[in-house]
């Protein structure tokens, strides 16, 4: 397995959170001086970096790797408010992830003139640990299930055929417009919840003719899930009580268990035939086939620099380097 990847990205802050900042950073590296040890990661962006530099320095090839047939997950990591969803949905003015590998995606396929290909999306939220369709937002509470045609599937999740880039993005916009359904603070939705972007990609040798012994690689099936998790703040500092606790601990769990499974596989536990408890979370089991094996992984952690926030920052630095 290639290593896992994992840069930091900090967001822009106020000039009067600037000036009080206690980080620093060098090179690949942040501190806060005579204070905390220090962090090293792949790449560091500072707040004045583009998505266009995050999403280039993996994202891409992960992206170019999964049409050739290697499943690949990109994770959004942070506190609420400190740029996940900027990081990968963006706005208008800066497109975020997602939708630079959807247009890449297609921009590849085109040039690969001697495949068939056939691409379809899925779109699920993961909430107090049900899993929900956005694309069919009647289709709650889906469950996994594990067969030896299809392996890992959340059984009932609407899997969209999809023909241009402009096509996933309003499915992805349709998706999110039905998050708002029962919510009065969208915000808050959406900083308990896991969402899982999912393409997959099926491709078939064009030049394949009867008298081709190699039949059985004919037809290539691979995924590529980009995922907004989260907000990793810990229950108690927010006051969580009743349902608001239960959701930060589901969260709390699967975020844990993420970490784990990252950590395991950064240690190389599953080729050497150790246990990674995929299991423990419904987010690391759907995401299993594209974690393990050969699949590229690559953790953009989001972090603010703001004085106020260094302990939550501080918190985030070491998740993302369990997984280095
Ligand atoms: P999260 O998804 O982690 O809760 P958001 O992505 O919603 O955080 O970011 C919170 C706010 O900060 C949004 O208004 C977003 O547009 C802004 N923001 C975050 N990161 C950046 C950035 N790198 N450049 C400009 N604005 C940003
Ligand atoms: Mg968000």
């Amino acid at each position: 397995m290639e290593r896992i990847h994992v840069t930091v990205r900090a967001r822009p802050l106020s000039p009067e959170d600037a000036k009080s900042s206690p980080w620093r950073i060098v090179g690949n590296s942040i501190f806060i001086p005579n204070h905390s040890s220090k962090f090293e990661f792949d790449r560091i962006f500072d707040q004045d970096c583009k998505t266009l530099e995050v999403y280039e320095a993996r994202t891409r090839d992960i992206v170019a790797a999964a049409v050739r047939g290697f499943n690949g997950t990109v994770f959004a990591y942070g506190q609420t408010n400190s740029g996940k969803t900027h990081t990968m949905r963006g706005s208008l003015t800066e497109p975020g992830v997602i939708p630079r590998a959807v247009h890449d995606l297609f921009d590849i396929i085109l040039g690969k003139v001697d495949r068939e290909f056939l691409l379809r999306m899925s779109y699920m939220e993961i909430y107090n640990e049900d899993i929900n369709d956005l694309l069919a937002p009647e289709h709650r509470k889906l469950q996994i299930h594990e067969s030896l045609e299809r392996g890992i599937y959340v059984a009932g999740l609407r899997e969209e055929i999809v023909a241009s880039p402009q096509q996933v993005l309003n499915l992805m916009d349709f998706g999110e417009s039905h998050r708002h359904i029962g919510e009065t603070n969208m915000n808050l939705h959406s900083s308990r919840s896991h969402t899982i972007f999912r393409m997959i990609i099926e491709s078939r040798d064009k030049t394949e003719d009867d008298n081709n012994d190699n039949s059985c690689d004919a037809v290539r099936v691979s995924v590529l899930n980009l995922v907004d998790l989260a907000g990793s703040e810990r229950a108690a500092k927010t006051g969580a009580e009743g349902v608001r606790l239960k959701e930060g601990s589901h969260i709390n769990k699967s975020l844990m268990t993420l970490g784990t499974v990252i950590k395991k596989l950064s240690e190389g536990a599953e080729s050497q035939g150790g246990h990674v408890p995929y299991r423990d979370s419904k987010l690391t089991r759907i995401l299993q086939p594209a974690l393990g094996g050969n699949a590229n992984t690559a953790i953009i952690c989001n972090i603010t620099l703001a004085q106020i926030h260094a302990d939550e920052t501080k918190s985030s630095l070491q998740f993302a380097s369990r997984a280095l």
